[in-house]
């Protein structure tokens, strides 16, 4: 699809991925872009621009479960593309409280394709040859891998969470509505994001914020469970050149080839606060502790992005050491941001001790 004069539907474009995409499509397309999100706890307009910044851009607050609501916006705006990002996405939360992640990433979905559906039959048939719906999904999708090995397009779907297994779901309506009815979708799996405008609960802003303020940092099990890291400006791109350029009907790993382990990650991240902002009381690797796992924790997730990188071109351009240090930068100097997230609360029983 072509993104001059287009408008794109973003769902989801208050999260930590949605605003990186919405950002992204701002600054380097020339698409119009709707974001459509409901505000959860998780959202965050102060990542965004306002819509008196940019004539390209609408905010429009809305569920992805209301169907007669988005077939409002779908009569409104008219998109050529949606990319649907919206969903619950913490896997803790989804262990103390599954039903909102039934609700949102599997009712959601379904709802948003019947209306993506209507809005595409009834458009002109050059119009319908280039619509394109771009569901984004996770590696959790696959469960977990042993030592060796990497997630492919063909690997099994053996998901191991209630997050998990309710963003499986949503990728099989997706094909379901492909193979039914032609819609023209896309399915994205991605590895492990992390970088700037980063929902304090997840493992890598969390551990910034507690290191920030010495103390202690919470490592789950024996900190050995590998995850595969990829900047959340290189999954913006990525995305945005699927939607492009993807071929319909097909799925693409994104994957920053940047295994590490949970301890790993907790280390470099002291490292790089002692090199900033250094503490009075010392190194602080000595504020890491261990504490119990968390229930069906996989032991590692690594992807193959092959055919994404020979297909479509695309290359990470971040490793996880220039990603990392460049976060950890980002935290120390956007302080506000983050504060004021934790001035209003969230609420979570076992918070940001992973992904
Ligand atoms: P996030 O939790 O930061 O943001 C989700 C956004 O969706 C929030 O702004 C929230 O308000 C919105 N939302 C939730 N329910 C909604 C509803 N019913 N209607 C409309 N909006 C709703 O999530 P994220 O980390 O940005 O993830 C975005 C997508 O990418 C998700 O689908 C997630 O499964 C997928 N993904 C995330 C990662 C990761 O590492 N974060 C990796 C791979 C895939």
């Amino acid at each position: 699809m072509r993104f001059k004069g287009s408008t794109i539907f973003v769902t989801g474009g208050a999260g930590f991925i949605g605003s990186a995409v919405v950002r992204h499509l701002l600054r380097d397309t020339h698409a119009r872009v709707v974001n459509i999100d409901k505000l959860t706890y998780a959202a965050n307009l102060a990542s965004l621009p306002g819509s008196s910044e940019s004539l390209n851009y609408t905010f429009e607050k809305a569920c992805i479960c209301e169907g007669q609501v988005l077939r409002r916006l779908f009569e409104k705006y008219q998109p050529d593309a949606v990319m649907n990002l919206a969903a619950e996405s913490h896997v803790d939360r989804s262990i103390d409280g599954p039903g909102e992640f039934i609700q949102t990433n599997i009712v959601g979905t379904f709802t948003i394709l019947q209306e993506t559906l209507r809005h595409w039959r009834a458009l002109s048939p050059e119009k319908r040859d280039a619509f394109r719906f771009l569901h984004i999904s996770t590696d959790e999708v696959f469960g977990s891998l042993g030592d060796e090995g990497l997630f492919t397009e063909t690997t099994a779907y053996a998901p191991n969470s209630p997050y998990s297994a309710s963003k499986a779901s949503s990728d099989h309506l997706v094909r379901a509505w492909r193979e039914t009815y032609d819609l023209p979708t896309l399915v994205t799996n991605c590895s492990n994001n992390y970088g700037p405008y980063h929902f304090p609960e997840k493992l890598i802003p969390h551990m910034i914020i507690k290191g920030l303020a010495g103390e202690p940092l919470p490592v789950y099990g024996d900190g050995q469970n590998v995850r595969d890291w990829l900047f959340v400006e290189d999954h913006a791109k990525a995305l945005t050149l699927v939607l492009e350029r993807g071929e319909v009907g097909e799925t693409y790993n994104v994957g920053g080839r940047n295994e590490r382990t949970n301890l790993h990650v907790v280390e470099s991240i002291c490292d790089l606060l002692d090199d900033v902002a250094p503490a009075a009381a010392g190194p602080r690797r000595q504020l890491i502790n261990f504490v119990a796992d968390r229930p069906g924790h996989d032991r590692r997730y690594a992807i193959d992005a092959t055919k994404l990188e020979t297909e479509l071109g695309w290359r990470a351009e971040e490793n996880f050491e220039t990603g990392i240090a460049k976060t950890v930068r980002w935290y120390v100097d956007e302080q506000p941001w983050w504060r004021a997230i934790l001035e209003r609360g969230y609420k979570v029983e076992r918070v940001g001790l992973n992904q």
